[in-house]
């Protein structure tokens, strides 16, 4: 049975986690995008092609077909080593985006809540430099942004600097650098990782695997245990509809056509495996298993243990 802090109606603070051999992977949840996003972020999933997908509904997308999309990061703790994948939006960033403006969550609390303290984290690996998964790297303190985990290492391609070292950036990402990324690197604590075709190793059990198209140094994070792997998708799939129909881009894809067939290989190489599929914008159930049907793919969702807080 399947039971969530999206769904659970109890006002015991909770967080859903799920098993990979010796490692809890916990989903540390920031906000619930607003229902624009969907046709936004994803113009060709029309309400009509989202219920032809009987299997989307009511998790992933309402009766309507207007898909439901979500911020949220992963926490890991792996050997000892505590880890963080992505870092979502931010508390208050100045953004383009209505959504993500001047946010006020209490991600921060719900990080603590589930062990993660700040000032704990060791890494905290990011797979792109988008504003929906730098924006917790900092905080305001004063007027100055500083590195919200003072003791991590912070990991990113060097692809992925690279490209935006050399792209004529407009304003809004200016800022987005300039407040949420740069004052780690600044501070010593960013480190960039020639990530291998085949995927590199950046911590036991952890390894980064290139996924491009949605921005070029795009990374997915395989975590290992006992035999156990799970995936952790960053944008190379926003939404399960993209599984259904791989070749579906969102509008911020940088070379769309790759990021079509990076997605059908890695739904390709999922398919029918025991790999956890961990989607980062996927409201809860949020995880699950590939399998091939009609000719795309399918997420199976896999059971969540509900943590208790503090637990
Ligand atoms: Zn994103």
């Amino acid at each position: 049975m399947f039971t969530s802090s999206h769904t659970t109606k109890s006002t015991t603070p909770s967080t859903s986690s799920w098993t990979v051999g010796n490692h809890t992977v916990r989903r540390i949840d920031e906000v619930v995008l607003p229902a624009r996003t969907g046709p936004w972020l994803l113009p060709g999933a029309t309400t009509d092609l989202v219920s032809r997908t009987p299997w989307l509904s009511p998790e992933f997308a309402d009766e309507q077909g207007v898909l439901r999309l979500a911020s949220h990061s992963f926490a890991v703790e792996v050997d000892g080593m505590r880890v963080l994948v992505d870092t979502g939006i931010g508390n208050g960033k100045r953004r383009a985006n209505p959504a993500w403006h001047n946010l006020n969550s209490d991600y921060e609390a719900r990080l603590r809540a589930a062990g993660f303290a700040p000032e704990s984290v060791d890494l905290v690996v990011l797979t792109h430099l988008h504003a929906d998964h730098v924006g917790w790297n900092t905080r305001a303190q004063g007027d100055a942004w500083v590195p919200t985990f003072p003791n991590a290492r912070y990991i990113a391609s060097r692809t992925e600097w690279d490209y935006w070292a050399g792209v004529d950036m407009e304003e809004a990402r200016r800022q987005m650098f300039r407040d949420s990324v740069h004052p780690v690197r600044e501070a010593g604590l960013l480190d960039l990782i020639d990530v291998a075709e085949e995927g590199t190793d950046v911590a036991p059990g952890i390894r980064l695997l290139p996924t491009p198209g949605h921005t070029p140094g795009q990374v997915a994070v395989e975590l290992n245990s006992r035999g156990e792997t799970a995936l952790v998708t960053g944008d190379s799939i926003h939404h399960p509809v993209q599984m259904a129909h791989p070749e579906l881009c969102s509008c911020v894809d940088v070379a769309p056509e790759l990021a079509a067939r990076t997605r059908n290989r890695v739904l390709g190489s999922l398919a029918g495996t025991s790999t956890l599929l961990l989607g980062s914008h996927f409201p809860a159930p949020t995880a699950g298993h590939v399998l091939r049907e009609d000719g795309g793919y399918r997420l199976v969702p896999a059971p969540s243990g509900v943590t208790p807080i503090g637990g």
